[in-house]
């Protein structure tokens, strides 16, 4: 399924939840959350669904999706990875979409947002231990170093996402250098550390599971 590219407010009202897919709007009373959280549409503000079963599993899953700016065939994919391996599969599905390197790279401040952070990478800006990497969906594993390439550490985009995102605190599990424009993951992220909007992956793992 391609990319979801139309007003991603919208997302969030849907699920009635802020997914922080703008940046620093989503902090400020702009957020659309703030001043109309009820669903999109024509009916959107009559329509009070219950939503119960198979719809409160797909709801938990369009969320993550969403969230993580993930489509469905990658989704799946990095599910039946999580499957595969030693542990909780919902706590391994969530640990491998928290390391994919479009969201590090918002995480640490490079991007005010994982779409624009996912630019970033894509545009060649970002380099593991010394090497250009331009896949979003990259996984980034303890040790790895995350830096802003030298030929883009002037870059105006960058220079201002680093302004506005200087008051947010880095995830435990990253050491960040702010002056030297990079970053070292110290060790894979706990359940505590993943994702800060509410999330149910068990109920992601039972709508697979089916
Ligand atoms: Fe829009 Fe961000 Fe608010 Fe979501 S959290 S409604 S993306 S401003």
């Amino acid at each position: 399924m391609a990319r979801y590219i139309g007003p991603v407010c919208r997302l969030c009202r849907r699920d009635g939840m802020k997914l922080f897919l703008k940046g620093a709007r989503c902090f400020s009373d702009k957020c659309a959350i703030e001043k109309r959280n009820f669903p999109p549409g024509q009916h959107g503000k009559d329509r009070k669904p219950k939503i119960v079963g198979y719809g409160l599993q797909l709801r938990e899953k369009q969320k993550a999706k969403r969230y993580y700016g993930v489509p469905e065939v990658q989704f799946r994919n990095l599910f039946e990875k999580a499957a595969r391996q030693k542990g909780v599969t919902g706590e391994n599905l969530l640990s491998m979409l928290e390391r994919r390197l479009d969201n590090i790279v918002h995480k640490i401040g490079f991007g005010t947002s994982r779409a624009m952070a996912r630019q970033l990478v894509r545009h060649g800006h970002i380099a593991i231990n010394g090497k250009k990497v331009d896949i979003p969906s990259y996984i980034v594993r303890p040790n790895d170093v995350i830096s802003i390439r030298d030929k883009s550490k002037e870059n105006a985009a960058i220079q201002s996402a680093l302004d506005a995102t200087a008051h947010v605190p880095s995830p435990a599990w990253i050491e960040v250098n702010r002056e030297a424009l990079s970053a070292r993951v110290q060790s894979n992220p706990k359940r505590e550390d993943l994702v800060q909007i509410k999330l149910e992956e068990q109920l992601i793992v039972e709508l697979y599971s089916k």
